[in-house]
């Protein structure tokens, strides 16, 4: 089913990372984790970082400013501009405390399953992200986990990893394999977490694909 929605707030959080609000239509339920086509002229799939309870629903959206995409436009919404979204699916749901390894974008559902946690401290989160300019969203995602390593890609700085997330460093920071592990990221990202968690002896993996 496809419901009509009013934006609420588009807030810029950091560097091409906006804050999408819009109204939460009546009908429309979810399981954090979820996602949601949001249409403008098409559609892509957009995961929504609030909780079903709320009255908004939130998404946390990557801009790319330098092609004449779909988020380009979506950019240029303003507050009571309307859009298009349809019944929530997807796969990922909480599936009891663990790891949640995501790549940029890819924490969105993660921060909607954590505000539900009922014991924080028993879930980690490890983010892989280019650089640090998303300083809101790392506070955020810092009060939401009981444990967060953030690894930057691009950028070297004291008091975070350098570099992609490797078997060491899932080594290092994590001792027990027994628990789930949920990855999400770009399609690559995920191939390469979920070959890397099979070496490790994980069992339970939740993914989208
Ligand atoms: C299940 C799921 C959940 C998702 N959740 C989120 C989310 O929560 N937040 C989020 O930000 N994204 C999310 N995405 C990604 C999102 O759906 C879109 O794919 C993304 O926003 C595409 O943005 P775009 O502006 O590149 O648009 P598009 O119009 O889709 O353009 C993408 C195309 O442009 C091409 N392209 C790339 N760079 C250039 C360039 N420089 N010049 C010309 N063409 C280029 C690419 O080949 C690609 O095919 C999710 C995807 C999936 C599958």
């Amino acid at each position: 089913m496809k419901y009509n929605v009013r934006v609420v707030g588009l807030e810029k959080i950091g560097n091409n990372l906006k804050k999408l609000t819009i109204c939460k239509p009546k009908g429309f339920e979810f399981v954090s984790g979820q996602h949601t086509m949001i249409f403008l002229e098409d559609g892509r799939p957009f995961s929504i970082t609030s909780r079903n309870e709320e009255e908004n629903l939130e998404f946390l959206i990557k801009v790319y400013p330098e092609h004449d995409g779909f988020t380009k436009k979506l950019n240029k919404l303003e507050v009571g501009d309307e859009l298009m979204i349809e019944d929530a699916r997807g796969r990922i749901q909480f599936e009891g405390n663990g790891v949640f390894i995501a790549g940029g974008t890819g924490v969105a559902p993660f921060i909607s399953i954590a505000k539900n946690f009922i014991d924080k401290e028993k879930n980690t989160l490890i983010f892989s992200n280019k650089t640090k300019n998303e300083i809101i969203l790392m506070k955020e995602l810092k009060e939401l986990f009981g444990e967060t390593i953030f690894t930057l890609t691009q950028e070297e700085k004291e008091g975070y990893e350098n570099g992609r997330i490797t078997k060491k460093l899932i080594e290092e920071k994590i001792k027990n394999f027994d628990q789930t592990f949920y990855v999400c990221g770009p399609a690559q990202f995920v191939a390469s977490m979920k070959a890397l968690l099979n070496e490790l002896g994980v069992k339970k993996i939740v993914t989208e694909f």
